[in-house]
C-alpha cells in the first residue's frame, strides 16, 4: 500500500488501519480460568435480563419503567416522576456506587457485567465462531454465503428476542406477549419500536462491536478520572516480561518471560497490546491473562505475567485499599442511601399538587372572583382511593365532581372552579386554604394564592 499523506505516524485507534479503514477484529477466544468464570456470570446475567420483567414480589414487578403511566418500579418500590428528590437520591446512590466500585475494582463492570460485553462475547461471538469458523481460519471473503446467511439469521432472531425483552421492561411482558401474538397492524408503534431496537442491536453486535466501548461509551471516557494507581487493573509485568523475545536455549538467561508470541493481542476483543501499558480501550475482560497463562504453562514459567494487579504494585509499591476516594465515596453513598430510605419510609400514600390554570386566571361574576385551579392527585397506594377536597371560607368551590376515585398507582388532574368575594382580594391576591384527604391515611393541607383585580374592595 502506498503511503498516504493522511496516514498517522502512529496507531490512533486499535480498530483503524493506518489509511483510516476499519480494522476488523476476530479475537481468538482464550478459554482459560477467567473466561470460564466470566461465562458463568454472563449466562446468569443473560437469564436474569430475560427473567426480571416476569418476576413479581407480592404481585409487584421487580422492575418496570412504565413511561405511559409515569410509574417507575425499582425492586418493587414505585417512583412517580414528581418524586424528583427521591429519584435524585436513587441516582446519586447508583452513580457513587459505580464510582466506588471503579476506584476499587477498575473496569470490572466492563469485563464481567456490561451487557455490551456479555452479549457480544458470550452470545453473538460464539454464534459467529460456530457458523463461520474461528480465528485463523478463512479470510472473510472465503466464507461460504450460506454460513454468513445462517449467522445473520441467528443474529436477527437473537436481536428480536432481546428487543422484545427490552420493551417488556417498559410495558410489561404480558403486553409484549399479547402484541407478539397479534398482527403488527394492530400495534404499529410497538412493532416499529421492537424492529428499530432489533436493528440497532444488529448494527451494534454484528458491525459496530468493540467501537461501542472505545468510541461511544461515556463510562470508558471517565476511567482516567475514576481510576487511580491503586485501582485493580489488568496489567503486564514489564519487569518480569522484558526484554521480550523468542526463546532460544542460548538466550534463556538474557530474555524475560514474554516470548513475544502475540497471543495476548490475538485474544484481545478491543485489539490492543496490554504490554504497552494501561489503555482506555482495555475493558478488563482478562482474555489476555488466559492467553498468557496458557503460554506460561507451556514454557514452564509461573502464571501471572499478565494479571489482575494495580499500577502501584507493578511499580514495586504496596497496594493501598484505603484512599481518600475509597473513604469519600462510601460516605456519600451512606448519606444519599439513608436519605432515600428515610424518604421512602416517610412517604405518604398520595401526592397532591396545585397548579394554576394558565389560560384563564380569573373572571368577575357579580361581586365574586372566579378562579379555575388545577389539582393533581397521584395515588401511590395499591388500591383505589376516594379523595375529597375542603375549602375554607369565604372561598367556595363551584365544581361538584368531588369526591373522586383515583385508581392505584395512577394520577388524575381536576379543575376546581373557586369563587371568592371580591373584597377578600388585597393588591390583586387572596389566600385560600385547601384540605385534601382520603378518609384512610392521607391528609394534606395547602395554602394557595388566588389572583384577582388589583383594585379590589379593600
Ligand atoms: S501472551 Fe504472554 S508471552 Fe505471549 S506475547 Fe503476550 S505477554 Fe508475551
Ligand atoms: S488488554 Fe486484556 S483485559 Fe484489556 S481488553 Fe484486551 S484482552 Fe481484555
Amino acid at each position: 500500500m502506498s503511503e498516504s499523506l493522511l496516514e498517522a505516524p502512529e496507531q490512533v485507534l486499535s480498530t483503524l488501519n493506518p489509511d483510516g479503514s476499519r480494522r476488523w477484529l476476530r479475537p481468538k477466544a482464550a478459554m482459560g480460568k477467567w473466561w470460564k468464570q466470566r461465562r458463568v456470570v454472563a449466562w446468569v446475567l443473560m437469564i436474569m435480563f430475560t427473567a426480571i420483567p416476569w418476576m413479581r414480589i407480592g404481585g409487584e414487578p421487580i422492575m418496570l419503567f412504565d413511561v405511559m403511566h409515569r410509574d417507575f418500579v425499582f425492586f418493587t418500590v414505585h417512583f412517580r416522576p414528581t418524586e424528583t428528590i427521591l429519584l435524585a437520591f436513587l441516582l446519586f446512590t447508583i452513580f457513587f456506587g459505580v464510582f466506588f466500585l471503579t476506584a476499587l475494582l477498575g473496569r470490572g463492570w466492563c469485563g464481567w457485567a456490561c451487557p455490551q460485553t456479555v452479549y457480544l462475547e458470550f452470545l453473538y461471538r460464539p454464534v459467529e465462531r460456530w457458523t463461520e469458523g474461528s480465528h485463523g481460519g478463512r479470510a472473510k471473503k472465503d466464507i461460504p454465503l450460506w454460513r454468513r446467511v445462517l449467522k445473520y439469521t441467528i443474529f436477527a432472531a437473537l436481536s428480536i428476542h432481546l428487543s422484545n425483552t427490552f420493551l417488556s421492561y417498559f410495558v410489561g411482558p404480558e403486553q409484549v406477549w399479547d402484541w407478539s401474538l397479534s398482527p403488527p397492524s394492530e400495534h404499529p408503534a410497538a412493532f416499529a419500536i421492537v424492529m428499530g431496537t432489533a436493528a440497532l442491536m444488529m448494527f451494534d453486535f454484528a458491525f459496530f462491536r468493540e467501537q461501542m466501548c472505545t468510541l461511544v461509551c461515556p463510562y470508558a471516557r471517565l476511567q482516567s478520572a475514576l481510576l487511580d494507581r491503586d485501582s485493580i487493573i489488568i496489567g503486564y509485568d514489564e519487569k518480569r516480561g522484558e526484554p521480550r523475545g523468542k526463546r532460544k536455549k542460548s538466550q534463556e538467561n538474557t530474555h524475560g518471560d514474554c516470548i513475544d508470541c502475540n497471543l495476548c493481542v490475538a485474544a484481545c476483543p478491543t485489539g490492543i497490546d496490554i504490554r504497552n501499558g494501561l489503555q482506555l480501550e482495555c475493558i478488563a475482560c482478562a482474555q489476555c491473562i488466559d492467553a498468557c497463562d496458557t503460554v506460561m504453562d507451556k514454557i514452564g514459567s509461573p502464571r501471572g505475567l499478565i494479571r489482575y494487579t494495580s499500577q502501584n504494585v507493578l511499580a514495586g509499591l504496596k497496594q493501598r485499599f484505603v484512599r481518600v476516594r475509597t473513604l469519600v465515596y462510601p460516605a456519600i453513598i451512606l448519606v444519599t442511601s439513608s436519605a432515600l430510605v428515610m424518604g421512602l419510609v416517610g412517604r405518604e400514600s398520595a401526592e397532591v399538587n396545585i397548579l394554576r390554570v394558565q389560560e384563564q386566571v380569573w373572571t368577575l361574576q357579580d361581586s365574586n372572583i372566579l378562579n379555575p385551579v388545577q389539582i393533581r392527585i397521584d395515588n401511590r397506594a395499591t388500591e383505589d382511593r376516594v379523595y375529597n377536597v375542603e375549602i375554607t371560607a369565604p372561598t367556595t368551590m363551584l365544581t361538584q365532581q368531588f369526591p373522586v376515585t383515583v385508581p392505584p398507582r395512577e394520577g388524575r388532574s381536576y379543575v376546581l372552579l373557586l369563587s371568592t368575594p371580591i373584597d377578600s382580594f388585597d393588591q390583586g391576591r387572596a389566600d385560600v386554604h385547601l384540605r385534601v384527604f382520603d378518609g384512610v391515611d392521607f391528609e394534606k393541607e395547602m395554602d394557595h394564592i388566588l389572583l384577582g383585580p388589583l383594585e379590589g374592595a379593600k
